[in-house]
């Protein structure tokens, strides 16, 4: 097969990953950068451009787009599936999953849980917000924070209420969640690819911090899933409609509640927890599903 990667940068430790197993199982691959491609739309025939060239036609697509290139970098996706290249996910999955409160009500539509939710626009409605989501201690976060960076846990509801409206009056999208305690700073990444959890791995926050991210320096470490945590990943990435996700779970003593589901899980952290190689387990599902003109959507 010609797989191209759609990726800013061939050396972060998930492209090059992929581009090694690609190569392995004997096919060729190339790094493209989202942001050098540009296209040509018209109603005869579509085309993507790079450098002054036309390029070649790519069996499968592999999408590594940053949350900052969301919007270019799908619109070079929907290009790519318009033309029948495979993607591993599709443009419009990506774009549903980066927005975190329609990702929200999608998966709670299919009865998935989650921890309560509330959002708002509006000073006036803080304290009913508060009280919706069962009171302090909360969790506010800005819904175009990443890695962590604007989880905030407010323990009072005074607290809560004065980051509430600080966010508000800053014009940041906020949501506010009910906090769960009994996660201890712990939550499971699962990786699903297909219909199948290939590898877990739990992430614990450092102490003093309830962020488990490994980026705010948090540790990874094997765990054992249990079926509704399994099942519960399988069914988020499905309701969302992507191939690939990394789907964050939190423990609560009401059963596994979901985060988050990502789109464009990095492969550093889960194939040293797992000591798997789900690179190649990529490459190996691209070569079975792989098909021309396959895109459900086909972005639209
Ligand atoms: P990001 O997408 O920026 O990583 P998350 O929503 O995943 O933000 O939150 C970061 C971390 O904070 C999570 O990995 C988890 O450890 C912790 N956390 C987030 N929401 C809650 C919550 N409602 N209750 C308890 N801990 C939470
Ligand atoms: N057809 C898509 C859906 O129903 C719309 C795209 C989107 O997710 O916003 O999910």
């Amino acid at each position: 097969m010609r797989i191209a990667i759609l990726s800013r940068n061939s050396n972060l430790y998930s492209t090059r990953r992929l581009v090694e197993a690609a190569r392995e199982r004997g096919h060729e691959v190339d790094v493209l950068n989202p942001l050098s491609c540009y296209m040509n739309i018209n109603a005869r025939e579509n085309s993507i451009h790079r450098h002054g060239k036309e390029l070649p036609y790519y069996d499968c697509v592999i999408p590594r787009i940053g949350a900052s290139v969301t919007f270019y970098g799908t619109a070079v996706l929907r290009q790519f599936e318009m033309m029948g290249t495979y993607p591993l996910n599709e443009s419009v999955a990506i774009s549903r999953s980066r927005d975190k409160l329609r990702s929200l009500q999608l998966l709670s539509r299919k009865g998935i849980g989650l921890p309560t939710t509330g959002f708002a626009d509006q000073p006036q409605d803080i304290p009913d917000l508060i009280d919706m989501v069962g009171g302090a201690p909360l969790v506010i976060k800005l819904l175009e924070g990443t890695q962590g960076i604007g989880v905030v846990l407010a323990e009072t509801a005074q607290a809560a209420e004065s980051v509430i409206e600080a966010f508000m009056g800053m014009k940041s999208n906020i949501m506010v969640q009910e906090y769960i305690r009994e996660a201890g700073g712990a939550d499971i990444r699962c990786f699903v690819l297909g219909d199948k959890v290939v590898a877990s791995m739990k992430r614990q926050a450092k102490e003093g911090e309830f962020r488990s991210n490994l980026h705010r320096g948090g540790s990874a470490s094997l765990i054992k899933l249990t079926p509704a945590e399994r099942q519960t990943a399988i069914k988020a990435a499905k309701t969302m409609g992507l191939n690939v996700a990394g789907v964050d779970i939190l423990r609560s003593n009401h059963g596994p509640l979901v985060m988050e589901v990502n789109s464009s899980p990095g492969l550093e952290g889960i194939e040293t927890a797992s000591d798997k190689d789900i690179a190649g387990q990529i490459i190996t599902f691209l070569e079975k599903n792989a098909k021309a003109h396959k895109t459900r959507t086909k972005g639209s």
